[in-house]
């Protein structure tokens, strides 16, 4: 982040020519000036002809498949006060906060699992009093009994407590920067634990360190300019590939959607503009796994689908017991845009030409 100062991203990105561009397409291991160039107005007009590259690389390292993973959350209370967040202390947002007992995890999980879904992401609010890290241990050795693949999204841990879920069972954490951008976190981030940047921008490769096998980062793009952002986070994938070499690295692409009234999206990001960052970080980093969420509308992710994409939820709830017992009653953190099954997701995903996989395709890789 020092190296890389938004002052000189954006000279960068200002300065970039149709020939930097073109060199950037030409290269096998592209240097952050061409991510720089792919990320800026004069390539916009070239997407296409990234869409192509993209399109043979993602094919290249990942064959023709598209894993499928779905969401439980185990929790939604939380202490932190994030302003785009429904479960924010302060959203405004009504419904009944709760943590799910370790029977209610059992049921949601036997629920999925009569799905064929093999890959789940247990998740929590920022509240280590409602989910202790024993809690957590406990929800993944359930989950586990269930399913081969285990990840979390949950508040930022020590390398020891990560630990203790990969000795549970843990195979991936999530863990998104929301922003890397100083500023506009300190704005967004109000109250709690979160509040402290530095740690949270550690927490990932602390994981990485305890033996975690997949991490996913990624920022909120709608909080920051999404040039600024995509630029550090595909830096950060960068960095955690070479710090935390045993790991496979994701990156995610949540875009804002539904927020709760008192936030507004200060950098809306258009479908042509997602596209074109989730090109140049495919570019920037063939090796990375690309995850999709349900927040995007279906026709999109369709469209999507070729274009680098590794990974996609389907079914989603976003509420804790969403699947077997409290569905209606819970509050939700945000409303999803795809709300087909599982099963129709997985038959998009045929209809464009590739496998679903409903267990964990990275495993091979990682171990
Ligand atoms: S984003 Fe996470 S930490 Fe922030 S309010 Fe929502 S659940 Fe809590």
């Amino acid at each position: 982040m020092d190296s890389w100062p938004e002052a000189r991203i954006r000279e960068l990105i200002a300065n970039a020519t149709d020939a930097d561009v073109t060199r950037a397409l030409s290269r096998e291991l592209l240097h952050p000036e061409d991510l720089a160039a792919l990320l800026s107005p004069v390539a916009a007009p070239r997407l296409e002809e990234m869409a192509r590259l993209a399109h043979r690389i993602t094919r290249r390292q990942f064959g023709r498949t598209i894993g499928l993973y779905v969401p439980i959350y185990l929790s939604n209370v939380c202490a932190s006060d994030c302003t785009y967040c429904s479960y924010a202390f302060h959203s405004g947002r009504e419904g009944e906060r709760r943590t799910l007992t370790p029977d209610e995890i059992r049921t949601e999980c036997q629920t999925l699992a009569a799905h064929g879904f093999q890959n789940v992401l247990l998740l929590t609010g920022d509240h280590p009093q409602a989910a202790p890290v024993d809690y957590l241990a406990r929800a993944v050795a359930i989950a586990r009994e269930y399913f081969p693949s285990v990840s979390v999204e949950i508040y930022a841990l020590k390398e020891e407590d990560y630990r203790r879920l990969v000795d549970a069972g843990l195979e991936g954490v999530t863990l998104y920067m929301e922003t890397y951008h100083r500023e506009t976190y300190e704005k967004v981030h109000l109250k709690g634990r979160k509040k402290d940047y530095l740690n949270r921008l550690a927490a990932i490769e602390a994981a990485g360190k305890a033996g975690v096998r997949r991490l996913s980062i990624g920022a909120l793009l709608g909080l920051y300019d999404w040039h600024v952002d995509g630029f550090w986070a595909a830096l950060h994938a960068r960095y955690l590939q070479k710090e935390c070499w045993q790991s496979a690295v994701a990156i995610s692409f949540p875009r804002l959607f539904n927020v709760p009234a008192r936030h507004t999206i200060r950098h809306p990001l258009s479908d042509k503009e997602l596209v074109q960052l989730m090109l140049a970080l495919r570019l920037f980093l063939p090796e990375a796994g690309f995850n999709l969420s349900t927040r995007e509308r279906p026709e999109l992710r369709d469209r999507l689908i070729p274009l680098g994409v590794t990974m996609m939820s389907a079914g989603s709830s976003t509420r804790p017991g969403g699947y077997a017992r409290y569905g209606g009653e819970t509050l939700e953190q945000f409303a999803t845009e795809d709300r087909r099954s599982p099963e129709e997701v997985a038959k998009a995903i045929r209809r464009a030409g590739y496998d679903p996989v409903w267990k964990d395709f990275d495993r091979a890789f990682v171990e």
